[in-house]
């Protein structure tokens, strides 16, 4: 049976217990709402470590004012028997207050460099990477991980907490895992459940492009703008999908590039309706 952890001293008291018996911890971090991809991370994280840890938090520092906190999807009776039949060993799952106590200004916070946040998500979300590395910061302090695992469907995350770590000496090791789809390509996210069926139909497109700019790269095409060109005009062919941005930059870096010479990423965010989907490939 899944341990149920609700408060922090608890969570890092057991943290320190499987340290000193020598364990390894693999640790999970997520908003909720289970589904494959999230599985997929549990899986890695049990191969790797004697204990696995998943945090479920749904955290409002990193959804603006206008953004989905109070309608983000929640079931935790269908997420805990997920992670009963998955084996984890231990949930996390703490409320608001014992994150961030009473205190809702002036809170301590990490500034990520701008490089990283003032592109692709983080232009359209402003302060959502400062919430994510704000709260993942708390919870890799109270639960010591050895490693941590994340998705690459999440791709400006990957990058911007390997910086967190690297930056702020965090002992920890990052895993990206390989983003899961549905049969038709769909990203997997807890946010897909917000389609109707037209849009759900819609959806898939995104990934079709995707594969349809890295078949492009692969027939030797390196100009990036061609590529980005041809695959938003593949997508604005479908009017159900409103593209945010789509674009191609450096994988490490985030740079924008004009020209492909090393290893690149193509990722996308789109509205299908009032649903905000995002996703990538690498090039
Ligand atoms: P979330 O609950 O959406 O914050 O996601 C928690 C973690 O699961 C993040 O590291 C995500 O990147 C990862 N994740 C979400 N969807 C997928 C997916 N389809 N495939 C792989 N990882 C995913």
């Amino acid at each position: 049976m899944t341990q149920i952890i609700h408060h922090k001293a608890d969570m890092n008291l057991l943290a320190s217990q499987y340290l000193q018996q020598g364990k390894k911890i693999g640790f999970v971090p997520t908003m909720g709402y289970l589904h494959e991809g999230h599985l997929s991370l549990m899986r890695g994280s049990k191969k790797e470590n004697d204990i696995t840890v998943v945090s479920i938090f749904v955290n409002p520092t990193q959804f603006s004012p206008h953004e989905d906190f109070t309608k983000y999807p929640r079931d935790f009776k269908h997420d805990l028997k997920l992670l009963n039949q998955e084996k984890a060993d231990v949930l996390f799952y703490p409320s608001i207050q014992e994150i961030y106590g009473k205190r809702t200004q002036e809170r301590t916070n990490i500034r990520i460099p701008e490089s990283l946040t003032q592109c692709l998500c983080g232009k359209y979300r402003p302060g959502h990477f400062e919430g994510v590395a704000h709260v993942v910061s708390i919870l890799f302090h109270l639960i010591s991980p050895t490693r941590a695992y994340f998705g690459q469907k999440d791709y400006q995350q990957t990058v911007i907490v390997r910086r967190l770590v690297a930056d702020l000496h965090f002992p920890i090791e990052i895993r990206v895992m390989p983003t899961v789809r549905e049969k038709d390509g769909l990203a997997m996210s807890s946010r897909n459940i917000f389609l109707t069926k037209q849009q759900r139909k819609s959806a898939p497109l995104i990934y079709q492009v995707l594969l349809f700019g890295k078949k492009c790269y692969k027939d030797g095409e390196r100009n990036s703008r061609i590529i980005e060109k041809k695959i938003k005009d593949l997508i604005h062919q479908n009017k159900n999908i409103k593209v945010e941005y789509l674009e191609i930059r450096d994988a490490e870096t985030l740079q924008t590039i004009t020209r492909i010479n090393n290893k690149a990423v193509l990722a996308v965010a789109a509205y299908v309706g009032k649903t905000r989907l995002i996703d990538n490939i690498l090039l």
